[in-house]
């Protein structure tokens, strides 16, 4: 059995619940080594119409945190401390059969790979329908229906002909439209992709993320994103949550986000990432270090073994005491907002242009 604890009340400073509410959320797995926290005391609102970009480095707890919230874990090997409030309804004491319900229904998940999402058995047409008769009751006749109409509004051209194939049939690009299509096809209120466009070339990515944009108008599905990239971030995202280790590290709108960004890690990412304007010789300069062991996560600010700025922070705070984020707008990080606001400006931003 999952284990499973409900946390009474909200934490301090998280703001006003959103659609969807997450509450100091933490997620274990028992493995052979001990006790991997995957992710450890996350709260987060997403609204409806809006898209929060999660971002942060393999391991930071992006993926396990949506999984999460469609309740996709080892039951037997998974601890689940706190709470995630979808449109009123808790998800993490819901049982399985209610999880069913609304998986695909209410909330929907694109995947990276479309090709684990989509069977190579079934037609692409039959995959979409399918869903859509099993949570609307739906005929046959009108499941193919939907589904062909569907597939027509994810840009696949010739639809009534292209649902009869299966999904070897489809380029890349229109398989991931086809994945889109399954998704939203009930209409979902919240919409969770994980890294949907990482596998595409640029130009596939760019008609795919513009698609995503449209259907959020026309649907008006709070979406979830989770990417490593910050420039699809900027394109897609309303609001940033950057993890690091299993915690949200600073949060904001994406424009406060990424022009007057507060943490050293955030900093950090920005500084690793490639930019169309730079010398392509000169090398990237990625943060030093790696992620932590989540068996034994650092003391403190779990960043604090790659922070190159923890010796500005006054006594040994940076080990000994974990930073917490503050409401909306905010950085986990003991420096203060005039030393964060000061090492940007003078160290951080003339080196990123
Ligand atoms: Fe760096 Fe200290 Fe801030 Fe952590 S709390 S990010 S170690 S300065």
């Amino acid at each position: 059995m999952t284990t499973v604890t409900k946390t009474e009340g909200a934490p301090a400073g998280t703001g006003p619940e959103g659609f969807l509410s997450v509450r100091d959320l933490s997620v274990r797995f028992a493995t052979e080594d001990g006790v991997v926290r995957a992710v450890d005391g996350l709260s987060f609102d997403v609204e409806r119409g809006r898209t929060l970009g999660i971002v942060g480095e393999s391991g930071s707890g992006k993926s396990v945190t949506n999984l999460t919230i469609l309740g996709l874990h080892n039951p037997r090997t998974t601890t689940i401390d706190g709470e995630i409030v979808l449109d009123g309804k808790e998800l993490v004491t819901a049982t399985e059969k209610e999880m069913e319900k609304l998986r695909g229904n209410k909330v929907a998940m694109i995947f990276q790979d479309p090709l684990t999402a989509l069977s190579p058995y079934y037609t692409v047409g039959r995959q979409i329908a399918e869903p859509f008769m099993k949570h609307t009751g739906a005929s046959k006749k009108e499941g193919w229906a939907r589904a062909v109409e569907m597939l027509g509004k994810v840009g696949i051209p010739n639809p009534a002909q292209r649902a009869k194939d299966y999904p070897h049939q489809f380029s890349g690009g229109m398989r991931q439209r086809a994945m889109i299509a399954m998704a939203l096809v009930c209409d979902p209120d919240l919409l969770i992709a994980d890294e949907p466009t990482t596998a595409l070339d640029v130009t596939v990515q760019a008609q795919i993320l513009d698609l995503l944009k449209d259907l959020q108008q026309e649907f008006g599905s709070a979406i979830v994103f989770i990417t490593h990239d910050l420039g699809v971030i900027a394109d897609m995202a309303d609001d940033i949550m950057v993890m690091y280790a299993g915690s949200a590290v600073e949060r904001g709108t994406v424009d406060e986000v990424l022009r007057a960004p507060r943490h050293p890690y955030t900093w950090g990412l920005l500084n690793s990432m490639p930019r169309l304007d730079s010398d392509l010789s000169a090398p990237l300069a990625p943060i030093p270090g790696s992620p932590p062991s989540l068996l034994s996560p650092p003391s403190g600010c779990r960043f604090h073994p790659r922070c190159a700025f923890r010796d500005r922070v006054a006594g040994d705070r940076c080990v000994t005491e974990r930073p917490l984020l503050g409401p909306d707008r905010s950085s986990a990080c003991h420096l203060t907002a005039e030393q964060k606001r000061t090492i940007f400006a003078e160290e951080i931003k003339p080196r990123l242009g």
